[in-house]
């Protein structure tokens, strides 16, 4: 399929193209996030009636992995509230054009972080404690308004999001599965670029802000680290950015050499596994270990947990491709056949996710009508009961997507071996393996 430029539709382009839409969009979505903040440390103790954790676990995370980052990638991050207040502080305005002079200190992150490695441990770190923090509205509360702060208190520090860029720990993983969305923002002409003085896509002119991610939109090749902010769009003196369609995966054909971009890949798959395994399945003491915070048990829940993210799954992967031997190092040949991970993690993180939103989904609509848990019912439907939905189709769903994903990595594994010219057979059996175990957890 051939790549089809949504930017030559006027209407998508004017609606790019204006800070007024987007802004209307990040001041609902900022009030809300504030709201669940409030709800979290205000409202009542009792997660499934309080607004912080039903709209934020379960009603943005089911649009998030299901829908916002399969199609559109990195399209939350395009309307996320949370670099808003630090960003605006950093720039001194909301919407006026960038005056030139830095309000703070304006240093550049030091090169050690500049990779994923800290938002790596970010993400391990909510994932260790997820099952509190899923389910106790402070503690989601807190962690909430400690990424607002987060990020405000980097803005003042160091240039352009470095919190979004370096250390969120959702932007991460958006950052890993938006390489397999079917839409991309891109350059159109090259030679446009080499002849552009100034390159205000990355240095801000009177139209717009340099790219607030610290990408040089003319060397873009991949989605990873493009938080579709649509800034390049408003300073291209040429016309030269171009938001298009284009197949799934797209990105994948090329694989990452790189190590921390490898390990995020394992850090995902190996975390859908364990929360399939603790939290949907039958054993209570795995529940118990995970929930009980600080106990001698959840100590050998985090240890187990972190071994089988960076040493099992990462060995056995080691240990299947160590004789598809090439002049490459082993180093580099683990990182770009890793890539073949990818649309599998993302896949049974949707697997996973349909169980527990389905589920869980009936809370919102209480949740509607009584966001802090304190006896209102705004629109009548605060008593409704608690009911799974669609349980009928919920195992053949699971299959297809668990399928449709074992298929989609062993197409990514023939192009990446291709690419490192070994053979992809280890990978593919690899990427069965863990989909017979990720079958047998859910089903
Ligand atoms: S990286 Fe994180 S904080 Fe930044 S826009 Fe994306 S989700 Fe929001
Ligand atoms: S401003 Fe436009 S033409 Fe110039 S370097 Fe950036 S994308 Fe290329
Ligand atoms: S300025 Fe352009 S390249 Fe940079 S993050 Fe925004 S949309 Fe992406």
């Amino acid at each position: 399929m051939a790549k089809i430029e949504l930017t030559r539709i006027p209407f998508i382009k004017n609606i790019l193209k204006s800070r007024y839409p987007q802004l209307a969009v990040f001041i609902v979505m900022l009030i809300g996030y504030i709201f669940a903040i409030l709800a979290g440390l205000i409202g009542t103790p009792v997660g499934s009636h309080n607004f912080s954790i039903v709209f934020v676990w379960i009603a943005w995370w089911a649009l998030l992995i299901l829908v916002a980052v399969p199609f559109f990638g990195r399209g939350w991050c395009a309307v996320c509230p949370i670099p808003l207040p630090g960003e605006w502080l950093q720039r001194g305005a909301v919407l006026s054009p960038p005056d030139k002079r830095p309000k703070w200190l304006n240093l550049r992150v030091p090169k050690m972080f500049r990779n994923i490695w800290l938002q790596n441990i970010s993400f391990l770190l909510l994932a260790l404690f997820s099952s509190v923090l899923l389910t106790t509205p402070n503690i989601t509360g807190i962690v909430l308004a400690a990424m607002l702060f987060a990020a405000i208190g980097l803005s003042t520090v160091f240039e352009r999001r470095a919190f979004c860029r370096y250390l969120c720990p959702v932007g991460g993983f958006i950052g890993l599965y938006s390489q397999t969305a079917p839409v991309e923002l891109r350059i159109k002409d090259k030679q446009v670029c080499v002849t552009c003085e100034g390159k205000p896509c990355y240095n801000g002119s009177s139209t717009g802000y340099g790219c607030p991610w610290d990408i040089f939109p003319g060397g873009l090749t991949k989605n990873t680290y493009c938080g579709l902010c649509m800034e390049c769009i408003r300073t291209c003196p040429h016309d030269n950015i171009a938001v298009n369609l284009r197949p799934f995966s797209a990105d994948l054909a090329k694989p990452s050499t790189r190590m921390d971009e490898a390990f995020k890949a394992f850090i995902m798959l190996g975390s859908a596994i364990i929360y399939a395994g603790v939290l949907l399945g039958p054993w209570g003491a795995f529940k118990d270990a995970a929930y009980n915070v600080g106990s001698g048990a959840w100590f050998i829940y985090a240890v187990v947990f972190l071994a089988i993210i960076f040493v099992v799954l990462p060995g056995l992967f080691t240990l299947g491709i160590l004789n598809t031997k090439n002049a490459l190092p082993l180093k580099q040949r683990f990182a770009s056949l890793s890539t073949a991970l990818i649309p599998l993690g993302l896949m049974f993180w949707v697997a996973f996710s349909l169980s527990f939103v389905l589920t869980n989904a009936s809370y919102i609509i209480a949740a509607l009508s009584d966001p802090l848990g304190l006896g209102w019912n705004l629109f009548g439907t605060a008593n409704m009961a608690w009911q799974p939905m669609l349980t009928s189709i919920l195992a053949p769903a699971q299959t297809l997507v668990l399928v449709g994903g074992l298929i989609w990595s062993a197409r990514t594994a023939q192009k990446a071996a291709g690419e490192v010219k070994v053979s992809p057979i280890p990978v593919i059996v690899y990427c069965l393996l863990a989909t017979c175990l990720m079958l047998w957890l859910l089903l």
